[in-house]
């Protein structure tokens, strides 16, 4: 039999994890596109004077699927941490551990919070508090209370994905938050590490693509970096693809039986050759981000990994110390912060320059207590177009005419976070390229399988 040729759209987690699995199963000939000269999507990293940085905060959660650990635990052997976290979360003034406890929740915030917080509990366990609509207002509301939702919740929800609470969808409630219900958070609260130890790796999060395109490279896939997809056509006569790539001057056409993207859904639709207008016009919104990293001319800032800012005073999410995360990082006299700042592409902060964005960054940390004590050596910015899916309400409809389109393709899957529209983990993403890759057998595709798989799919929830 001739080897089926899958092409794989897309070098973050998705992409190189499906690479390796193919080839380490041998289901095919592998050719992976990757637009950026570095793999690892959202989830790389690169280097500046000899520290590692990512793309904002980034952990591998012991979440992480059983089969998808032990290979990275393969792959990186001593190059993978295995720590406690070891963050902060700035909540009405003061510094308290995050993820939280219920010590510091109830004793070490104010009395006001800690009482509402605590008369909100006892009317849960008493009152059943029907929700309004299925927003993510009030799907908030009901299951926690309106202290915890009004102090920490709601106006996070507002900078994460720039939208009320009420007009995201309760969907964005049940994904996107781990503790989404009293008696979640009272068990979260109450374990004894408060769910923090992760993984991280030696050289950065992107270590973990890396070695699984290496691997991939090793056992015969073609990763091609640096090369852009700008069209996706079926040849019904050859019952072939044609993904049309490119890079600077140079284009080249690639024939495919099976086309595995992992692009953002609409863009995918959107280079694909004779998608019907419903389907081009159907209308879904990522929440970008710009981030901000500073260098620091001394050893160390904090021996804080990130700080977490749910209130509204202070315009970044999460302020991170890349060098912290590892747990033994390089002796050098330098550090970096990353701070993140969700935005949207018409915003202001989208468009500033990184001096304009520096200037930001400082005037919050020092809102935040955390004043930097001589100015940065240098600050450059990284910026994220899809950062994270927003789900307003109303948004399953357009992001459905897309998913069943795309699933009406013959040999073509869209998978991974933002092939699926999912604000899922890395090790979720991973998880589906796993999958994806059980579901071929002697080169064909069971998309009967795949179904069942995007039910299981449906059920991740996000980690922070
Ligand atoms: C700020 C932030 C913090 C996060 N923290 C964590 C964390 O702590 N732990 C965790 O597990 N997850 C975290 N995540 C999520 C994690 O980044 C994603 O789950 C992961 O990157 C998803 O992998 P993916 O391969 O599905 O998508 P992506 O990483 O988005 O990869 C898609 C790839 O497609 C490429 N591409 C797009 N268009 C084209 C084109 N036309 N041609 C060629 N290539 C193209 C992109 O360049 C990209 O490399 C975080 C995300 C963000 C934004």
């Amino acid at each position: 039999m001739v080897e089926p040729h899958f092409v794989i759209l897309g070098g973050g987690p998705a992409g190189c994890g499906a690479a390796y699995q193919l080839r380490r199963q041998e289901k095919g000939r592998v050719t992976l596109v990757e637009q950026s000269e570095v793999l690892g999507g959202n989830a790389g990293s690169f280097e500046v004077n000899g520290i590692h940085l990512d793309y904002g905060s980034h952990r591998l959660h012991s979440a992480c699927d059983p089969e998808v650990l032990g290979d990275i635990q393969a792959m990186l052997g001593d190059d993978l941490a295995h720590r406690e976290r070891r963050g902060r979360i700035l909540l009405r003034g003061k510094y308290v551990q995050f993820p939280l406890r219920a010590k510091d929740l109830f004793l070490r915030l104010d009395r006001r919070f800690a009482l509402g917080a605590g008369a909100d509990m006892i009317r849960r366990a008493f009152v059943r508090t029907d929700t309004a609509d299925d927003s993510f207002a009030s799907v908030m509301l009901a299951n926690l209370g309106r202290t915890i939702c009004e102090h920490f919740y709601f106006p996070y929800a507002r900078k994460i994905w720039g939208r009320p609470p009420e007009s995201l969808s309760g969907i964005q409630a049940r994904k996107r938050v781990t503790a989404n219900s009293l008696s979640k958070l009272v068990k979260r609260l109450g374990s004894p590490l408060g769910g923090g130890r992760f993984y991280y790796p030696r050289r950065g999060f992107g270590q973990i693509s890396e070695a699984y395109a290496s691997q991939a490279r090793q056992l015969g896939a073609e990763i091609l970096t640096g090369w852009r997809v700008t069209g996706i056509r079926r040849n019904e006569d050859e019952r072939l693809w044609k993904v049309e790539i490119r890079q600077e001057n140079n284009s080249c056409l690639l024939s495919a039986d099976h086309v595995w993207s992992t692009l953002p859904i609409n863009v995918a639709a959107g280079l694909m050759a004779g998608a019907p207008p419903d389907v081009l016009s159907a209308k879904i919104e990522y929440r970008a981000m710009v981030l901000a990293y500073l260098e620091l001319g001394r050893e160390s800032f904090t021996n804080t990994d990130a700080h977490y800012f749910p209130e509204e005073h202070v315009r970044m999410t999460r302020l991170s110390e890349p060098k912290n995360y590892f747990g033994a990082p390089a002796q050098s006299n330098r550090t970096f912060l990353c701070a993140e700042l969700p935005c949207s592409l018409s915003g202001d902060l989208w468009t500033m320059s990184d001096q304009e964005i520096g200037a930001v960054v400082a005037e919050d940390m020092r809102k935040a207590g955390l004043p930097l004590s001589a100015p940065p050596l240098q600050v450059f910015t990284k910026r994220l177009r899809q950062a994270y899916p927003i789900y307003t309400i109303g948004y399953e409809e357009p992001l459905h005419l897309l998913d069943a389109w795309m699933q009406s393709l013959p040999n073509f899957v869209t998978y991974g976070r933002q092939g699926l529209f999912a604000h899922d983990n890395t090790h979720h993403a991973l998880f589906m390229a796993y999958c994806a890759v059980k579901c071929v057998k002697d080169g064909v595709f069971d998309a009967v399988q795949w179904r069942r798989y995007r039910e299981e799919f449906a059920t991740h929830v996000v980690e922070d």
